[in-house]
């Protein structure tokens, strides 16, 4: 490892050493056994070890790692095995069940570290040059198998480290302006504008794990998107290394110059070039920042009071509703002593019994407000109409500020999982609103019924999560109970149902993942086949000799 760059563990999310942990939350382990049949209590057999793994040997050449070596020096030239088999994955969980059955692919032959955009300018050269293959790599939290050679590739291949470029340059003040490095990881990220008075607001789920770079390569959308905006709104320019020539993208607010370069950058997934910084909006820190929790007696209540709060003068960072299941599932996963674990205190569930509710098909929400404290309440007081006028209630600040504290924890619930012989994953799409009921109650259906002819036992649940004028984001979490040698087909079944029903509900394929090579199939009915022409030729034009990421979107 290299000093003050942080590198998640082999075998699954985060750092080694922290784990999820049910302990305290009494209510966990029956929910888990009620919806899949699975005891969570059980022993389980220890992590898995390196030293099992049949690491297959690099095949980086003298040639070409002479050349490296003279660029970075020998520190930033990585070949050891477990620095190769970290950078060969994202963190999708047909990843983590194939590096913890040892099925490792073709792994990169070198990692390298590059601590200047000279330096990234040169390797790209080198590498081309030695007609290897270059492969991006920031966080590697993306879930999309967008950082795996291709299998069988014969060319050198080549991982490009991108944490020690971790610096916010500077801050533009008088435009709201910073410009940042492609390497840095969120919390470093917030820390350094956090103490000059400003913040990005970008906070995905992955916040802690993922930077800059990657979420500009994969068109991340952060939890605060509906006041800060998606990373696409957020970057106004950038700066990327091509072979033998460099993307230099000014900071505007906007401009007319023909079809966006910018646009054509966002989501390229390693495909054009090397990002190694980024112009982006900053603003003031918030004087208040706070998150309301509600209930509503179903979902699609919620849905209507979310669309209905995008139409008002509200505009809160965040909006996000819950269905039946995940509610359950919420409560279920809050500490003993927690307000969401207390939720279905007897004074709450009264006052839902006596609107005539069915407790089991409640729905939570918790909506986020920032600004001024007159602003704040201004805008409380619209959202607070709003779900009055759709029958929900509210239950105060408790439960959304602890779900606030807990929100980079939740991740590692997917490993402990694994460990006890269930699959978890997530699948998430936007549709316009006339379709967010239908789209959401569809896929439902669908993936239960593909688990029942299986013969597995299957639960999926869903939350609105980013919302705008026309539509809105659901994100829907999948848990199968397979530990059989049959896992990883049944994973496919499952997933595969889900992203058709995007496909045949008015869907995108992914709203903020990406498409890696794991949407790549559904790329002609997303956005038809003439637009998989444009990007083609785009992808051929820039790059003809395949060197840049192959494989990857289409
Ligand atoms: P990596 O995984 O390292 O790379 C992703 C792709 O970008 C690769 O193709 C890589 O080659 C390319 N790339 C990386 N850096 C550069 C660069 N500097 N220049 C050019 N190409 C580059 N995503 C969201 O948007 N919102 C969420 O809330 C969210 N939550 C998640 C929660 C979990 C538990 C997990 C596992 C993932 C989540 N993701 C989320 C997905 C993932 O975190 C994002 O896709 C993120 O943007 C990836 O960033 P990264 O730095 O880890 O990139």
């Amino acid at each position: 490892m290299i000093e003050g760059v942080k590198q998640q563990k082999w075998w699954g999310w985060g750092e080694d050493g922290k784990s999820y942990s049910h302990h305290d939350k009494p209510k966990f382990a029956p929910f888990v056994k009620k919806m899949v049949g699975v005891d969570i209590t059980a022993a389980v057999p220890p992590s898995p070890r390196f030293d099992d793994l049949e690491v297959p040997a690099s095949q980086l050449g003298e040639g070409l790692r002479g050349e490296l070596v003279a660029i970075l020096g020998e520190e930033f030239v990585q070949t050891d095995d477990e620095t190769r088999v970290v950078h060969a994955f994202g963190k999708g969980v047909r990843d983590l069940m194939r590096v913890r059955a040892g099925q490792l692919g073709r792994l990169p032959d070198v990692v390298l570290y590059p601590g200047s955009q000279a330096e990234v300018e040169r390797l790209v050269d080198a590498v081309i040059a030695a007609d290897g293959v270059l492969i991006p790599f920031g966080g590697g939290s993306n879930i999309v198998a967008a950082l795996e050679a291709e299998p069988g590739e014969t060319r050198q291949v080549v991982s490009v480290n991108l944490g020690r470029l971790s610096r916010v340059l500077e801050i533009d003040e008088s435009s709201g302006l910073a410009h940042i490095q492609a390497g840095v990881f969120g919390p470093d990220m917030e820390d350094q504008l956090n103490a000059q008075g400003w913040t990005l607001g970008h906070h995905p789920d992955s916040f802690v794990w993922s930077t800059l770079g990657g979420w500009i390569a994969t068109r991340s959308s952060g939890m605060q998107s509906d006041k800060y905006g998606d990373i696409a709104d957020i970057v106004r320019g950038l700066t990327m290394v091509m072979p033998g020539q460099v993307l230099t993208l000014r900071p505007l607010p906007s401009s007319s110059s023909g079809p966006s370069v910018r646009e054509m950058v966002l989501g390229s997934e390693g495909r054009l070039g090397i990002i190694t910084s980024a112009w982006v909006n900053v603003h003031r820190l918030p004087e208040v920042r706070e998150l309301q929790s509600y209930f509503f007696a179903t979902y699609e209540d919620g849905l209507k009071a979310c669309e209905q709060i995008m139409a008002s003068d509200a505009a809160p960072m965040m909006a996000r509703v819950s269905d039946a299941v995940e509610t359950q599932y919420i409560m279920a996963n809050g500490k003993k002593s927690s307000r969401i674990g207390s939720l279905s205190s007897k004074a709450i569930q009264k006052i839902m019994e006596a609107k005539g509710w069915d407790l089991e098909k409640i729905a939570m929400s918790f909506v986020g407000f920032e600004g001024s404290p007159t602003h704040v309440r201004y805008e409380k007081g619209l959202v607070s109409r709003i779900v009055k006028a759709n029958g929900g209630i509210s239950v105060g600040k408790g439960p959304g500020t602890l779900y606030d504290q807990k929100k980079y924890d939740t991740p590692y619930i997917r490993d402990f999982m694994l460990d006890r012989g269930l699959i978890c994953d997530v699948s998430e799409t936007t549709t316009p609103w006339a379709y967010a009921e239908q789209i959401h109650t569809n896929t439902v259906a669908r993936f239960q019924k593909a688990m029942d002819e299986i013969g597995v036992r299957g639960v999926v649940f869903c939350h609105l999560s980013h919302s705008y004028h026309s539509g809105a984001c659901q994100y829907f979490t999948f848990a199968i109970a397979d530990d059989s040698e049959n896992q990883m087909a049944t994973y496919d079944v499952a997933k595969r149902v889900i992203q058709q029903s995007f496909m045949d509900n008015h869907g995108t394929v992914s709203h903020h993942h990406g498409v890696g090579e794991e949407h790549s199939p559904w790329m002609d009915q997303d956005i038809s086949p003439a637009g998989v022409f444009i990007q083609r030729k785009l992808f051929d034009g820039v790059d003809p000799g395949h060197h840049l990421n192959p494989g990857k979107i289409i």
